[in-house]
């Protein structure tokens, strides 16, 4: 893509109203807007990296088993009315139709997914399946402070199982760790499994926690085997030694949960009567588990981990572009460019008439993993430099290919 054509701008200054390091940063390099507290806009750069970041998601739960759907941010009251939800869920936004009907704004997707699960599954034949969805969830969350990390609006993987029994459910959720372990790594992220509270049915349900200074949560974790725990479950303040595997020492570190599963066993299974025929006609209730991802909040996770003084550094499977090509001599990099798409290589092309100096700052900013540069001094080569690396070299765009590759 040409950056003349790209219509994001990049600001001088910082944002004077957000605190957050990674709103600030992904507003001043033009990746996102903030529409008021806890609402932004994704533009054409965060956009980019917010479908990778789908795209890696998706694949991994379809090879999970799941199967996509769409469901719908309004929701009739009587499904939360059922669920006892309607009153007790803080966070729920409350609308009312012309006619005086009232609504919810999905915050979560339970009230709309079992009474859907009751239509489709009948019989021990059914079981298990799974359906997920990519969308935006709305909730009056208290605080804002913490830019796209916590939204009013943001956007969510949830994913539903539903077994004919505990033992089942219990057998995928522990696949799900694995699944989730997967995502995080191919997302370029260190996630913790962290033990938290678990709600009615089990001990425990698990977070998936990217261990940070700036995260809202506090973590206890083992410094030698890979236990960890969320604060407001146990409490590990006053152990020294780690309960599990009695020899490390427990230490604490702020986090981010970047995801989380829950055993929800039948707990709305029984409102919505969510039954199956087993093989001897008897009707039984179906075990299910819920599984979630904050996108929009991984992408703040990204920023807020992956920056120096200059700008972003995106880790390369999810940046919005592999290779910033930067030209300092008009129509230089025409054929670099054409050749760059030619070999399906992602590229942003700043072919404005900027000075080098505003051009590279700018790109330093956006934090694209390759910078190529053509001028009047590369003759027919390049000039290859890495975001995080100081050093440039001088290649031609064969080898630099090859360097890709
Ligand atoms: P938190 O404790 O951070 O409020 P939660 O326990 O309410 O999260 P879930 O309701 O299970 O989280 O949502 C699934 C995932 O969605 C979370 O693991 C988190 O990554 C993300 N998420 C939750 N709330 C928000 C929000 N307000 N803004 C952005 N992402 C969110
Ligand atoms: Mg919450």
């Amino acid at each position: 893509m040409r950056q003349s054509e790209l219509f994001s701008k990049v600001s001088k200054n910082f944002p004077a109203d957000e605190e957050a390091l990674n709103a600030k940063l992904l507003i001043r390099a033009g990746f996102i807007n903030k529409e008021m507290a806890g609402v932004y806009s994704f533009l054409p750069l965060g956009l980019r990296v917010i479908r990778k970041i789908e795209a890696i998601i998706r694949e991994e739960m379809e090879l999970a088993g799941g199967r996509e759907v769409l469901m719908p941010v309004l929701h009739p009251k009587e499904n939360w009315v059922t669920t006892k939800r309607w009153e007790s869920f803080d966070a729920l936004y409350k609308v009312k139709a012309r006619d005086g009907r009232e609504m919810a704004l999905g915050p979560t997707h339970e009230e709309i997914i079992f009474p859907l699960a009751k239509k489709l599954i009948n019989s021990y034949k059914d079981l298990p399946i799974s359906f997920y969805q990519i969308q935006d969830k709305m909730r009056d969350e208290a605080r804002t402070k913490s830019g796209i990390l916590r939204g009013r609006e943001f956007l969510m993987k949830d994913f539903y199982s539903f077994h004919a029994n505990e033992a089942d459910l219990d057998r995928f959720y522990e696949k799900m760790k694995g699944v989730y372990a997967r995502v995080f790594e191919r997302l370029g992220l260190n996630a913790r499994l962290v033990e938290a509270s678990g709600g009615t049915f089990s001990k425990y349900s698990h977070e998936f926690q990217v261990l940070t200074s700036v995260g809202e949560d506090e973590i206890y974790f083992c410094d030698k085997c890979d236990f960890a725990q969320n604060k407001e479950v146990f409490g590990l303040a006053n152990q020294a030694t780690c309960p599990s595997c009695k020899k490390g020492k427990i230490e604490a570190s702020n986090g981010i949960e970047v995801g989380n599963i829950f055993k929800l066993n039948t707990k709305f299974s029984d409102p919505f009567q969510v039954t199956y025929k087993d093989e001897k006609g008897e009707e039984k209730p179906v075990f299910a588990g819920c599984y979630g991802i904050g996108i929009s909040r991984v992408l703040g996770t990204v920023a807020e981990l992956f920056n120096d003084e200059r700008g972003l550094l995106w880790p390369q499977a999810i940046a919005p572009f592999r290779v910033h090509l930067v030209e300092l001599e008009e129509g230089k990099g025409d054929t670099v460019y054409k050749d760059l798409q030619g070999a399906q290589v992602e590229v942003l092309y700043d072919d404005r008439k900027l000075t080098p100096g505003e051009k590279f700052a700018e790109a330093d900013l956006i934090g694209i993993p390759w910078r190529l540069v053509v001028s009047k001094k590369t003759g027919a080569k390049v000039e290859v430099k890495r975001r995080d690396e100081e050093k440039a070299a001088l290649i031609t765009l064969k080898e630099f290919l090859n360097l890709l590759n």
